[in-house]
């Protein structure tokens, strides 16, 4: 399920410290469309186990007073339609402003868990100042240091807690969900279409909730699975880098609904910086990848052309190259059933579960040819391994001195992995733990 947190407020009262803190070491996903001129950012944190995803709404220009007003009134709109909680941030140093008043107003209007959050309480002293805000009459009141973190705690305990339960029953438990990604017009509802077999309009506008999801079953080719696409494109009349934002929020959410992303690309622009946000959603939320290059009929060809292509993505992706790469027209239908068929083979393998003696049979000489390097005279023995019960594949491996096992050599366990058992556009994680 995704839930989304966004955070408001007027400029420099503390989003984007409060956001980072959030993220901590989780790398946020810069939304760096060119000509934007201000960042949004967003990113996956969790508390208590349980997974969400923060937007910081911020990071405008603070031009003239008009171009102001307009921002926030966008901002606080994104965050209603966008967001299942709002963190709706004041600053004590400052104290109540209008601003923060017409901010509330627009934000009343939502029927979302809204917390008002006094930031820079640095210490006690500011505990009284910041009892003003008890006049906007907001119920959910927290005081809080995004610089030092001391009140964040109390804080995301209610608002995981407010998460709305989900009662919802998945129709299609069991089979493959699939989801084509992309940025707007590389052709993702034509082959959604194509695959149909059908014109069918897209719907457009559906009740902003955030678990809208549309699913539809298939049966095509001998295969049974089901395409997850969320409410259609919303606020068509939004310029086009909001146009951009609001593509990505979708796909943060069909990507978490989904066990396979189809990343479309458009052949005649080529893998760009949207395409790599996608990617890193799906490595992140590990799912399984197919990289589908679409339009390829409008593509002069000669011998080497998907060769390059290719090689041009993979130079781009960084380390997780072991992703299927296909070259499709959605258009003239071509290879689009080879586009199913790898994504299900994706799906096959990222629920693949390598018996633990097979496992360590191939495994344990394999790092008795290679071990890690040893340091200080200290030298790692591997023992033994099992694959954990997860929806994708995760690895652990036990040996004395799990520590001196560095990045190179979990990318070469990684590497082994793949080589051995084939787990072609399925991310693995591997971790190394005491016996
Ligand atoms: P944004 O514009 O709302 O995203 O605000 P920023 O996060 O950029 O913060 C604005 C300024 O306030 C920066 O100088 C921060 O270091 C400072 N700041 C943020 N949180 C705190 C806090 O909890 N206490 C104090 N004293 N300063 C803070
Ligand atoms: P979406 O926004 O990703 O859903 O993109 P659409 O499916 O609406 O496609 C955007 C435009 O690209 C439309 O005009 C399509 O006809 C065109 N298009 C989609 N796939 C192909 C293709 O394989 N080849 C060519 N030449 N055009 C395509």
């Amino acid at each position: 399920m995704s839930n989304i947190v966004a955070i408001v407020g007027r400029p420099n009262v503390g989003k984007s410290t409060l956001f980072n803190r959030l993220l901590e070491r989780r790398e946020a996903i810069v939304d760096s469309t060119a000509g934007v001129t201000r960042d949004r950012h967003y990113g996956k944190s969790d508390w208590n186990g349980v997974d969400f995803t923060v937007i910081d709404t911020g990071g405008y220009d603070v031009g003239t007073e008009d171009i102001f007003e307009e921002e926030i009134r966008k901002q606080v709109q994104l965050a209603i339609d966008e967001a299942t909680s709002i963190i709706f941030m004041v600053n004590v140093e400052e104290g109540l402003t209008d601003t923060d008043h017409e901010i509330y107003n627009l934000l009343r209007k939502a029927n979302k868990p809204l917390y008002l959050v006094v930031n820079k309480v640095d210490s006690a002293k500011e505990e009284l100042p910041a009892t003003e805000f008890y006049q906007l009459g907001i119920e959910k009141y927290y005081t809080l240091s995004s610089a030092t973190g001391s009140g964040t705690g109390d804080l995301l305990d209610d608002v995981v807690n407010d998460f709305p339960t989900t009662d919802y029953k998945d129709p299609f438990e069991g089979l493959p969900k699939i989801t084509i990604a992309g940025r707007p017009n590389v052709g993702k509802s034509t082959l959604t279409n194509a695959l149909l077999d059908v014109e069918r309009n897209i719907v457009t506008d559906i009740a902003g909730t955030t678990r809208d999801s549309i699913q539809t079953l298939y049966n095509k080719f001998g295969h049974e699975f089901v395409l997850v696409d969320t409410a259609g494109m919303r606020k068509k009349n939004k310029v086009s880098e909001d146009l951009e934002f609001y593509s990505v929020m979708r796909s943060i959410r069909s990507i978490e609904f989904s066990d396979v992303v189809i990343i479309m690309v458009d052949a005649t622009l080529g893998w760009e910086s949207q395409d790599m946000n996608i990617f890193g959603l799906a490595q992140k939320n590990r799912k399984g990848i197919v990289i589908v290059v679409n339009k390829w009929d409008l593509v002069e060809k000669d011998t080497n052309t998907t060769r390059d292509f290719e090689a041009a993505i993979k130079s781009k992706i960084g380390q997780f190259t072991d992703i299927p790469i296909l070259f499709v027209s959605a258009l003239t239908k071509q290879r689009i059933l080879k586009a199913v068929e790898v994504a299900m083979e994706v799906y096959n393998d990222r629920a693949k579960k390598i018996k633990t003696s097979k496992l360590n049979e191939v495994m344990l000489p394999v790092f008795e040819a290679l071990p890690p390097p040893a340091i200080k005279g200290k030298y790692v023995k591997i023992k033994y391994c099992v694959q954990l019960p997860t929806p994708s594949p995760q690895f652990v491996f036990f040996c004395n001195l799990p520590q001196y096992v560095k990045e190179p050599y979990k990318r070469f366990t990684e590497n082994q992995l793949r080589k051995h058992f084939g787990f072609t556009g399925v991310p693995i994680e591997v971790y190394f733990r005491q016996k």
